[in-house]
């Protein structure tokens, strides 16, 4: 097993090499190659940076940090230095995100596709029954959605062994961090610019990240296409939100770059405030709404009562913009993307044969547990498998032995329960020393990364008027985790250094 020892400046923490985990031989930098005075002076000014720059989130610790803004704020987890990732790889996953984009829509038109694929997962998922419900509402009243906005983000890993790159999923539905990681991007290049020499490291070989540019630029341009120089922007919140200025980011470049109003409102507050007019316009507290942005809606818990549903299905029935809508939700749902997955399908929906090959080469093995073969293999060798329940926003997937103990708690109940899960092939990344920042504090530890890269979509009727590729979300998590999302504790905000 490989050691390494903390530096100074944190937890004190000897590093073994987890099993199946490899630790990189050749990492760009590693933790002794680094000056411990040069350390020390880059974390103290990436911290001050950070709160210069509202790099920020709500300190759990202060009672009142997830309601109101300007108070209990602290710097957003970040590392320390950007993550060595290869040119070609990040190309690859910046031309994917039009191609994903274009998906979306295509596979959202397919009313039946969406409702077939998710039929038996409806009869043991209750929270996807309720969205099916819904999405068949609409099917029912011809519903058509002639403007659409898609805020996408479509999330990878590198596989260490074949070095290929792999899509873990692609989120449909409240893709957020886009206001905080371009910050971080920024940080990084601002340290290199002023460090870089001593480290060897040129700024300019991290990336610029435009992604809170191009999402407020997105909405403001789907705004315009609503046509009514009155109405506002409604962002759908969660009542306790700690990631609230990364939201707050897109809201004060919306008012400040195209001035556009923006009001914030729990499903809650929408169902009791809100008001659908006999022509589709939707009134909350009177004001009409031109674009529905959900930062909220996408986990049962956001729907704790009746009022939650009411609201987010007239708000479906409403004229408003939804970003997403009820199809572009289900289209970012797991089982969709194993569907996706199988032979012939993307052809059904895309076409482009290139643009098909490469969507296909980042696919990687994803099944439905009613393939008897696979789930067998899985029983023996649960390491090499994720088990995915339908939900967002982390903390849900099951690993390991844990696995394992599912799939034969399943095969022995007999039930349709395992309808709700999709079987996915474990992705193993390249394991790199890192420097993670958490409440001042600097820990070093071994870490893997996710690459995010944003997209964003938006047409009227036959007009594509945006399809683009809107910057990136570098994330790393400590290597012995599998899983832990940023607000969870585990990961931290990255950038990259193309190599
Ligand atoms: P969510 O919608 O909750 O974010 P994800 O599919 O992104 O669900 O899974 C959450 C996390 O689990 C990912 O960020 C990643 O760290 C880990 N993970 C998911 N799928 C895989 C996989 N196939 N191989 C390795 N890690 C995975
Ligand atoms: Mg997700
Ligand atoms: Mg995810």
């Amino acid at each position: 097993a490989s050691k390494a020892v903390a530096l100074k400046c944190g937890r004190v923490k000897e590093m073994e090499s987890q099993e199946g985990i490899v630790v990189s031989t050749k990492p760009m930098w590693d933790f002794h190659g680094i000056d411990e005075e040069v350390i020390q002076k880059m974390i103290f000014d990436a911290l001050v940076w950070s709160s210069l720059h509202g790099l920020v989130v709500g300190d759990r610790n202060s009672l009142r940090s997830g309601k109101v803004p300007g108070v209990g704020m602290v710097h957003a987890p970040f590392a320390l230095l950007p993550m060595p990732f290869p040119e070609s790889h990040w190309r690859q996953a910046c031309d994917l995100a039009p191609i994903f984009n274009e998906l979306v829509d295509r596979v959202s038109l397919d009313g039946r596709f969406l409702q077939d694929s998710l039929s038996r997962t409806k009869k043991v998922d209750v929270f996807t029954h309720r969205l099916l419900d819904i999405h068949s509402k609409m099917l029912e009243m011809n519903k058509k959605e002639e403007i659409r906005l898609g805020l996408h983000r479509s999330d990878y890993m590198l596989d260490e062994q074949t070095k290929l790159l792999l899509q873990i999923e692609l989120n449909t539905i409240s893709s957020s961090f886009a206001g905080l990681t371009s910050l971080v991007s920024e940080l990084h290049r601002s340290l290199l610019k002023y460090y870089g020499g001593k480290l060897e490291l040129d700024s300019k070989r991290v990336p610029g990240n435009s992604a809170r540019f191009k999402f407020a630029e997105a909405l403001a341009k789907a705004w315009m296409e609503y046509n009514n120089p009155r109405a506002v922007i409604l962002v759908v919140v969660q009542s306790d939100e700690h990631n609230m200025y990364d939201q707050h980011w897109l809201c004060a470049l919306l008012r400040e770059i195209h001035g556009i109003a923006t009001i914030r409102k729990t499903l809650a507050e929408i169902d009791t405030e809100g008001e659908l007019l006999p022509d589709g316009t939707l009134l909350v507290g009177g004001q009409a709404i031109a674009v529905i942005y959900f930062r909220a809606g996408y986990a049962p818990t956001d729907y704790p009562s009746e009022s939650e549903w009411r609201a987010r299905l007239f708000m479906e029935e409403s004229s408003s913009i939804k970003c997403p809508s009820i199809s572009y939700h289900l289209a970012g749902t797991k089982k969709i993307q194993q569907e996706l997955a199988k032979p012939n399908l993307l052809e059904r929906f895309l076409d482009n044969k290139e643009d098909i090959a490469k969507v296909r080469k980042c696919f990687t093995g994803l099944w439905s547990l009613d393939d008897l073969d696979i789930v067998r293999k899985a029983i023996e060798k649960p390491e090499l498998f994720v088990m995915k329940p339908q939900r967002e926003g982390g903390g849900n997937n099951i690993y390991g032995d844990d696995v394992r103990e599912n799939l034969l708690r399943l095969q022995k109940d007999k039930t349709e329960e395992d309808a709700a899960y999709i079987l996915m092939q474990r992705i193993f990344p390249t394991v790199s020393p890192t420097f993670l920042m958490r409440d001042g504090i600097c820990h070093k530890d071994h870490a893997i990364s996710e690459l995010g890269i944003y997209g964003a979509y938006l047409r009227n009727k036959d007009k594509v008027l945006m399809n683009d590729q809107c910057g990136y979300l570098m994330r790393s998590k400590v290597s012995s985790s599998n899983e832990g999302g940023v607000a969870a504790g585990f990961a931290v905000l990255d950038s990259i250094y193309l190599t």
